[in-house]
């Protein structure tokens, strides 16, 4: 295996001398290589039982999901379509052209736990999907089974024809199949996977590219670009390289006349981008696809709009847990400084991204700023993704919940849950890098690495405690060992005025063996010597509870605090409060919190604890305590109440909601088309929320808070309802409606709506003598009719030519 690395890293060294300019091969500085996770060896209290747990659970249960769910089943009906495969399988499973990525991602999680800790049974069961996959290959090498199965239900997505559609997820599908091949064949020398991969890859680059017969077009869902990179470093074949940066150069361009599309940033050529829009996996998978070309080609063109896309996503648009993406329309960026707490989008799927690209962006500068914004992610968006258990998964990571959100199984649409467990077994491999014979120490955990002829030890209790005792343990020589300075030991966590620390930390000691050292690096501390066995270095970063306060731009977040202590971010979760509520309460900035390690919680954790002041429903305040636990283990006791950042004043709280008739009601919209002709017929039959939460709307364009839309829906009718189990009588209803725009669709207020209420014998009747149903912005529309008594109310809207629509709130009055 050791062997086997090695090898790939001369490669590698050798490609990238050969790509280098003539005569800059002397000159230039060597660049800097990840250290493998399969050299790094963590035995510390926080990351090596979450590995664990992703090797027993997370990874088994996905497998065993991707086998309920037809995943394999699709394989083997394509295998059996190339007439190799016998089996009884007749109809094409799951709702996505990109469900093939499922069985890949897990086998790449798989193939990096077996390279950690050898399984005879997982790599023989690796071996059987392997195989199913291989058969289902068509001999050009194509790999997408619902179009190899020609399964029309999904041909909204691929069309009649392979590779017909842009946002087909054809090459996505190459993409993570590469992914997975190399990992495999990384962990285990062997080249079965390898060779689907590169037959497959041969037939891309084969078919799209620059010349004359070939698809002018980029990867639509960007990943092939980072796979054809890997592969080009595992296979030295310079045409998966070229067909990387084929890709990257097209984006944007539309030569073959496709629209443009801020959605996949298709908008305008990377190199003329300069701030991160659209859906927030493609952004992070895109960028790091071209960080890749650019560190392979020495292009610094690319380096330069990565810059300006990252100083516009770091200062404006990154959340404080490390996510990105605010919006749940098209899954993405929202505008600069919208960081809503309570719609927060940021998938787990896109904090995974946000590492990848943040980890490439530093081996190309070697600046820590990046592995700030890595560590970030890592211990907060990313592991608030899976359970403490490593069996339930969120998709959406919010950094507030009314307690609507709870993690599943498995989803429709399972990127998260592979994606978590290819993720998590690869994090040692984001530890160390090295820079010729010198060493980076960019994350701080116990355990040990092997990096080139050294050793280094890590004895250290991170993220619980700063004091970190670092040992040469094998090795020695001259060269330089660099220390990142963590971003929560500044005065803001990612250099830049998004978010600052309103106190101020205490200084930090370091010494080589027993003697103290002054660094100047305010990045790295570099202590460049002559190294030999047994000796050692202490850090010792003071880690205190840090107080976190946003730019005022972010509206959300102005009068609210977020406590921080080392790289954890932390949460109040009902559960640990007095009254069981956590939007009522405030902390003022001069209370001390303090902290505690509680192991019989949460599978042991710090928590943190002070005095809050609480508004009480009569308006009075009191003093309460509070505990705030990591927001990383949020909702492994049950959906409730949570919140990142806790108001520091009272103005910033919200009393906890009252019983009004519309609280009292289940909400439901309709899930088919409307006929025009009878729309008091329109069936109510879908789950919906968000209407009646008492959140209260500063405009239409108020997305902070939970609220109902009609996604993709344009110029159509569409309904929304409230149920009671008991008739009630009411006179008057309240409507505010959402007014916004999005790249994807603009929401508009309706053209026109009416209000129907439930008769006896089950029909839908119009109110009487109503008044006039308005469509103001900004404002609650309030509609006066004849008093009905009933157990269901139901709007219908028409919604404007063109656009979309949606409701932020919705009150229901009876008689006064
Ligand atoms: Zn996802």
């Amino acid at each position: 295996m050791n062997r086997q690395i090695s090898l790939l890293t001369m490669l590698l060294a050798a490609n990238l001398t050969a790509n280098l300019p003539a005569g800059a091969a002397n000159k230039a500085p060597q660049s800097i290589q990840e250290v493998p996770f399969t050299q790094v060896h963590l035995t510390d209290g926080f990351w090596a039982p979450r590995i664990e747990v992703n090797r027993t659970v997370s990874i088994p249960s996905a497998f065993r999901e991707c086998e309920k769910n037809g995943r394999f089943d699709n394989f083997a009906l394509a295998a059996k379509n190339n007439g190799c495969y016998q089996t009884d399988i007749k109809e094409h499973q799951g709702d996505f052209s990109f469900d093939d990525t499922d069985p890949y991602k897990v086998i790449e999680g798989a193939s990096y736990a077996l390279a950690a800790k050898y399984d005879a049974k997982l790599d023989h069961y690796l071996d059987s999907v392997i195989n199913l996959i291989a058969l289902a290959q068509e001999p050009d090498g194509y790999l997408t089974t619902c179009v190899t199965n020609k399964c029309y239900r999904l041909s909204g997505w691929w069309g009649r024809s392979k590779w017909e559609k842009i946002n087909s997820h054809e090459l996505y599908n190459s993409g993570h199949l590469i992914e997975s091949a190399v990992a495999h064949y990384r962990a285990t020398g062997k080249r079965s996977f390898l060779n689907v991969a590169i037959k497959n890859a041969d037939l891309v680059c084969k078919t799209f590219g620059p010349g004359e017969g070939q698809i002018h077009r980029p990867g639509g869902h960007p990943i092939i670009e980072m796979a054809l990179c890997k592969l080009y470093k595992v296979t030295g074949n310079k045409t998966y390289l070229e067909g990387a940066k084929y890709f990257v150069d097209e984006t944007g361009r539309c030569t073959d006349g496709h629209a443009p599309s801020m959605y996949s940033q298709d908008h305008m050529p990377i190199l003329t981008q300069d701030e991160i829009v659209g859906h927030a996996v493609r952004a992070g998978y895109l960028y790091s696809g071209v960080a890749d070309v650019a560190a392979l080609t020495g292009d610094r063109a690319y380096q330069q709009a990565l810059e300006r896309i990252w100083q516009n996503m770091s200062s404006k648009k990154l959340f404080v847990t490390g996510g990105i993406g605010s919006r749940a329309q098209g899954e993405g960026f929202g505008p600069n400084y919208e960081l809503n707490s309570h719609t927060a989008y940021c998938e787990t799927c896109a904090a995974i991204a946000n590492v990848y690209w943040n980890y490439r962006m530093f081996l190309a500068t070697g600046e820590s700023k990046y592995i700030d914004v890595c560590e970030r992610a890592l211990y907060n968006n990313v592991l608030s993704g899976v359970s403490l258990s490593g069996d339930r998964f969120f998709y959406d990571n919010p950094l507030e919940s009314d307690g609507e959100h709870e993690r599943q199984r498995w989803f429709g649409c399972a990127c998260c849950p592979g994606n978590v467990t290819r993720f998590v077994a690869s994090v040692p491999g984001y530890m160390y890098a090295r820079q010729g014979s010198d060493i980076y120490v960019n994350l701080y955990a116990q355990g040990k690495a092997t990096i080139g002829k050294v050793e280094l030890e890590q004895q250290t209790e991170y993220p619980w405690d700063g004091k970190v005792r670092i040992k040469v343990s094998k090795g020695g020589g001259k060269f330089a060992i660099k220390l990142r300075l963590p971003g929560w030991l500044k005065t803001s966590p990612v250099g830049n005025d998004l978010y600052t620390y309103a106190d101020k930390a205490k200084p930090y000691s370091v010494s080589v063996n027993g003697q103290s050292f002054y660094p100047e690096n305010r990045d790295y501390i570099t202590l460049s010597r002559s190294w030999k066995k047994g000796d050692v270095i202490e850090l010792d970063f003071p880690m205190e509870v840090r107080r976190i306060v946003a730019n005022d731009n972010a509206e959300d977040l102005r009068g609210k605090v977020a406590l921080e202590r080392g790289p954890v971010v932390y949460c109040l979760e009902a559960a640990d409060q007095p009254d069981r509520y956590v939007f009522n309460k405030y902390i003022l900035n001069t209370v001390p919190v303090s902290a505690r390690f509680e192991s019989a919680l949460l599978g042991g954790v710090m928590v943190l604890e002070g005095q809050a002041k609480q508004v009480e429903q009569s308006g009075e305040v009191s003093d309460v305590k509070f505990r705030a636990i990591p927001y990383c283990t949020w909702n492994n006791r049950g959906a409730q109440p949570m919140e990142v950042w806790i108001a520091a004043t009272p103005l910033a709280t919200r009393l906890a909601p009252l019983t009004t008739l519309a609280s009292q009601a289940q909400t439901f919209a309709n899930r088919g088309p409307i006929q025009n002709d009878a729309p008091e017929t329109a069936p109510v039959d879908s789950w919906a929320g968000g209407t009646n939460d008492q959140w209260e709307p500063k405009r239409s364009s108020d997305t902070s808070k939970p609220y109902h839309y009609w996604w993709l829906k344009r110029g159509t009718q569409e309904a929304i309802s409230y149920k009671w189990q008991e008739p009630q009588e009411v006179s008057n209803v309240q409507v505010y409606w959402l007014d916004f725009d999005h790249y994807d669709g603009d929401f508009r207020v309706p053209e026109s709506w009416a209000l129907y209420y439930q008769t006896d014998d089950d029909q839908w009747r119009e109110v009487e003598d109503h008044e006039a149903y308005t469509v103001r912005k900004d404002c609650y529309n309030s509609v006066s009719f004849r008093t009905v008594k009933t157990k269901g109310l139901k709007i219908v809207a028409k919604l404007q030519q063109g656009q979309s629509g949606g409701v932020l709130e919705w009150k229901v009055n009876g008689k006064d």
